[in-house]
């Protein structure tokens, strides 16, 4: 909490410099239109002072600065116009909402108030002799006094306000390096230099290496990079260059999977630097995870996390986006800029798309890297809304081929299908050596079909939602049909008599009983039919859904198996033998379907009673 009250105050730095920045840029456009004026870009700077004594930090500029008409008008109105509102507004919101607050408001300049109890503004307007000094101290009011000041620009001097109950809640504020901090953080790469004071150690005379003498000298350094990496062109920038902004920037070591530069100029104009990172974030898949891309507007933050940017199924994507076509204070014209940003992100997203399958084709090793990071996050968004992504997402998910013995998407699977093939077969359970062990794959194997094993129950959701891919619909092996020819059932009149004993036998418990063609080695299986399958009703057992979901019991018959011989012998000799015989198959099918036994110890005990 407290972290994210500074979060909101601090920003009082980025508005102080984004409005020298722009008072810059406006005596900038004056030199440019007019010769006389005779300055150079190079002339133009932003100077930060911090005096520890007096408990203030300056923020000045050599810009076009303010009349006193400008002062009154800039300063005065504007940003006091339901100030007390506003005020009473920030009082009472907290955490994030304050930032939000202060951009809904366009009050930029009054954000300094939250850390200055009284503020100066020292400004003469360029092309004018006289200065002027506006001071406040918040709400109640302003004065405007004549002043001096020797050249052109604006200095806004902040008198921090004391500590509160917190212990260096404002006196960071007139902190070298908290400042230096700040400029890093928010105003890296506004244009123009931000240069302050720092502490600096310098050898002294007499100084050795076996001892070492040194003292601070303050000297004025730029703190700001000025030139951002994302300006850069990509051919001129290293590898290593970007993977140490990555590292810097998100305190991750692992070097990112993908660097994506993107540059364009059309209707919304922007550059972006984009990063697959190599690894997910610990928190990843937990809510303390804030995605977002950093967004810039010529160089100056504007949001740390901007969560447009991207499609939730992209979170995972760090990195910044820089538009000029963007104002500082975006939530003040919402309608216009949802547009840009709509527009940048749609681009976005098919620029990380098109990086995904481009690593499908040419680098499959890598994108199998990538899936194990977040492919996860890709199945979750594909499960949103019923499925509704599934457009967007389908092309993507790889799932494990039995025939391949590894994983394959969606397209290859379609791709080798059989001739006759209706079904995307799929098979689920825990491990994909128990998938692989379920009597239900084996006519599909021996027919050399291939299946996907889903050890991940959010595979089978998939599925399940999906319904078909490429108008191919996902069969569970599981289910009834496999539409297979010949048919998965035999014709039953053979074997009548012995499936209604056995179903009388196991009354209550199983929907019913049929003669199974797909069953090879193993005397019996159970299947769901079409609608609710086993996993999901381990699934909603698992979460605990009141009421119970339950999938029909469809015992199969290998009717070629001894066992079915013995029970369609025993049924009319020793009958209760023949119905041990079927409470056997029947705990033998549920264990094979990963279903509890219903009576464990029962069931033993009658195992034992057949000797
Ligand atoms: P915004 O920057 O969105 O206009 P602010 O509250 O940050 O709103 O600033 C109000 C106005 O005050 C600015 O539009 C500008 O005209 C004037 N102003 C603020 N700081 C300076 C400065 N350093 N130099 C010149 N004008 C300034
Ligand atoms: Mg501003």
């Amino acid at each position: 909490m407290v972290n994210s009250i500074y979060t909101n105050k601090e920003i009082f730095l980025r508005e102080l410099i984004s409005n020298a920045s722009d008072a810059i840029d406006k005596l900038c456009l004056l030199a440019l239109t007019d010769p006389s004026v005779g300055l150079r870009r190079s002339d133009f700077e932003i100077l930060l002072a911090i005096d520890k004594e007096k408990r203030t930090l300056t923020v000045s500029d050599n810009g076009i600065g303010m009349s006193e008409a400008e002062l009154e008008e800039n300063l005065g109105t504007i940003a006091f116009s339901g100030s007390a509102n506003m005020r009473e507004k920030l009082e009472k919101a907290e955490g994030a909402e304050d930032a939000q607050l202060i951009g809904q408001f366009g009050v930029g300049f009054y954000s300094a108030f939250m850390v200055a109890d009284h503020i100066e503004v020292v400004s003469r307007r360029y092309g004018e002799d006289e200065a002027h000094r506006w001071s406040s101290d918040g709400a109640e009011g302003f004065s405007i006094e004549p002043a001096s000041r020797e050249k052109w620009g604006t200095d806004v001097i902040l008198h921090i306000r004391p500590d509160g109950e917190e212990k260096d809640e404002y006196s960071r504020y007139v902190r070298e390096y908290p400042i230096y901090k700040l400029v890093k953080k928010y105003s890296d790469y506004v244009r123009f230099p931000i240069r302050m004071l720092l502490p600096r150690p310098k050898e002294l005379e007499g100084s050795t290496p076996e001892d070492p003498k040194f003292e601070e000298v303050y000297e004025y350094e730029t703190i700001n990079s000025m030139v951002p990496l994302w300006k850069r062109r990509k051919t001129e920038v290293k590898p290593e260059e970007y993977n140490r902004f990555y590292t810097e920037t998100y305190s991750d070591e692992t070097v990112p999977q993908k660097v994506l530069p993107i540059s364009v100029d059309g209707r919304v104009s922007y550059d972006a630097l984009l990063f697959i990172p190599g690894k997910a974030p610990a928190d990843y898949y937990s809510d303390a995870f804030k995605p977002g891309l950093s967004l810039y507007s010529s160089g100056i933050l504007i949001q740390d996390r901007c969560e447009e940017l991207l499609p939730d199924y992209f979170n995972f994507v760090r990195g910044v986006v820089d538009s000029p076509d963007l104002s500082l204070n975006i939530s003040r014209e919402m309608l216009q800029q949802g547009r840009e940003l709509k527009l940048i992100s749609e681009h976005l997203e098919k620029k990380v798309r098109g990086e995904l399958e481009k690593m499908l084709k040419d680098d499959r090793e890598g994108y199998e890297r990538f899936f194990k990071n977040f492919g996860r996050q890709l199945k979750l968004c594909a499960l949103e809304d019923y499925g509704a992504k599934q457009d967007q997402l389908q092309d993507l998910l790889l799932f494990w081929s039995n025939t391949q013995k590894g994983l394959t998407l969606l397209s290859e699977y379609v791709s080798r299908m059989k001739e006759d093939q209706k079904y995307i077969y799929y098979a689920s359970g825990d491990t994909i050596e128990a998938i692989d062990r379920l009597p239900q794959t084996e006519v599909l194997k021996d027919g050399g079909y291939e299946i996907l094993y889903l050890p991940d129950k959010m595979d089978e959701f998939i599925a399940d939602m999906f319904r078909k891919y490429a108008d191919k619909p996902f069969r569970s092996v599981l289910d009834g049909d496999l539409g297979l020819t010949p048919p998965d059932k035999k014709d039953e009149a053979l074997y009548r008599e012995g499936l209604d004993f056995i179903q009388k036998t196991l009354a209550g418990r199983v929907d019913e009983v049929v003669a199974s063609a797909r069953l090879k080695s193993h005397p019996v299986c159970l299947s769901s039919g079409d609608g609710i399958t086993f996993e999901m009703e381990r699934y909603f057992k698992a979460i605990g859904q009141d009421m119970p979901v339950k999938a029909r019991r469809i015992l199969e018959i290998n009717t070629d198996h001894p066992a079915f011989g013995a029970i369609d012998r025993l049924m009319t000799v020793d009958p209760d033998k023949a119905k041990k015989y079927c409470e056997v198959l029947y705990n033998q099918a549920l264990l094979i379907a990963g279903l509890p036994i219903e009576d464990p110890s029962g069931y033993t005990d009658m195992l034992c009673s057949l000797w």
